[in-house]
């Protein structure tokens, strides 16, 4: 082997920041969720579901190979509404998979098997992992415009203009809440006006589901888009992830859905990723799966666990405002509105390509390069697209990391 492949431009900066010995570091870097002391947090619902597990005494036997079907009858439920009718009618097929890395990895194995010839667009930017995640599948993926920098907001015109402007039947990742890294979703009306365009083009939406019910506090708001795609009759492909909402990052607990028009489609696609999943690890764990089976299917966990998610998007929400608050303290001349106007974990400051593109920790020194001067100076660690995660903020560091960021900006 030749070559050392650089380290993961989002899991390499934890690793750069476990090396800074400065008391005042700050990793905002990976989306995790921290609580105000800075800690990781293990929601208390977890905990009451895996003791009622222990004593059930389940086995550890195998999984069958598309998961836990409590798990999967719960998880499609969570995602579409229980009295969903693509449910009822069974065309709805759900395998439990491997976090929303790997039920992503799933439906793009899907997509070069059976779609062979059709390209995925990506949002530009978006969470860094969809490039490889499609790479190693073999697809192919192309852009669309998603981002102004102008407005550090939606370029809608550029997202629709682009979407029209791939062949027919293209496949379009959209994020289904809280947009990583932007933290910037289309409204109801755009979300109306990109299902018109899909249906259309007879696009596939293959939704990524990463924070349902962390962005804003309510399942049924974060899924909303997905459930207004499939409910105006559109195939969809959905990856969920039980990472942020249940805080079981480690546990690798998600799911791939396809919503389709018929019941025999629906079979028919099971049995082909049942057949994808086999070649590719077997069988899903099956620990992770039983906390989100229970924690759902008991209404006092699942009452539990809504006001627990609620706890932890309120807490974000409230670093968000008070970031904003001290920003605008600090620099009143300049517009701060996006970091209160953006959704879930995440901020995007708005650095420009050129200054973020610049960071390179222990090589480079230019003022302007904004990111590398908010680490280097300030040891506040984050995504060199000048991406910050408001879930590691405290209330107390808000202040300092302020400071950080109009020095960054001069
Ligand atoms: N998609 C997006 C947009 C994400 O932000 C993440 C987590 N950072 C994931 C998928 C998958 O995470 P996990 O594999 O931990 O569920």
């Amino acid at each position: 082997m030749e070559y050392a492949e650089p380290p993961d431009p989002i899991l390499g900066v934890t690793e750069a920041y476990k090396r800074d010995t400065s008391p005042d570091k700050l990793n905002l870097g990976v989306g995790a969720y921290r609580t105000e002391e800075l800690q990781p947090y293990m929601l208390e619902v977890v905990k009451k579901a895996e003791r009622i597990m222990i004593d059930s005494e389940d086995n550890k036997e195998y999984l069958p190979i598309e998961g836990l079907a409590d798990f999967n009858k719960a998880t499609a439920e969570l995602l579409l509404g229980k009295d969903n009718a693509a449910i009822r009618e069974g065309r709805v097929t759900t395998l439990q998979s491997l976090s929303g890395t790997g039920s992503l990895r799933v439906g793009a194995a899907f997509i070069g098997k059976f779609l062979p010839g059709r390209t995925v667009y990506l949002s530009n930017p978006t969470w860094g992992n969809h490039k490889n995640i499609f790479a190693d599948a073999g697809v192919e993926w192309k852009e669309y415009r998603y981002f102004d920098k102008a407005t550090i907001g939606l370029d809608f015109e550029g997202m629709t203009a682009d979407l029209e402007a791939a062949p027919d039947g293209s496949i379009a990742v959209l994020h289904g809440c809280a947009h990583n890294p932007t933290g910037v979703d289309p409204t109801r009306e755009q979300w109306g006006a990109i299902a018109d365009l899909c249906e259309r083009k007879g696009h596939l939406p293959f939704f990524d589901v990463a924070y349902q019910g962390f962005a804003s506090g309510s399942l049924d708001d974060d899924a909303w888009a997905p459930r207004f795609f499939a409910n105006r009759g559109i195939e969809i492909m959905v990856a969920q992830s039980y990472s942020k909402n249940l805080g079981l990052y480690a546990e690798r607990v998600g799911a791939i859905n396809f919503v389709l028009a018929d019941a025999a489609a629906a079979k028919r696609v099971l049995s082909q990723i049942k057949r994808i999943a086999r070649a590719l690890y077997s069988n899903p764990p099956v620990h992770g799966a039983r906390i989100a089976s229970t924690v759902i299917s008991r209404p006092e966990l699942f009452a539990e666990w809504n006001t627990e998610m609620d706890e932890m998007a309120g807490r974000i929400k409230s670093v968000r405002q008070l970031l904003y608050d001290e920003l605008t303290k600090l620099e009143p001349s300049r517009d701060w509105s996006f970091v209160t106007r953006q959704i879930g974990m995440f901020s995007f400051t708005g650095l420009s390509p050129k200054q973020a593109r610049t960071w390179l920790p222990g090589r480079c020194s230019l003022p302007c390069c904004n990111v590398e001067n908010m680490t280097q100076k300030h040891h506040v660690y984050m995504t060199k697209d000048g991406r910050i995660s408001l879930a590691g903020l405290s209330a107390a560091k808000t202040p300092a990391l302020a400071a950080a960021i109009v020095d960054s900006f001069k």
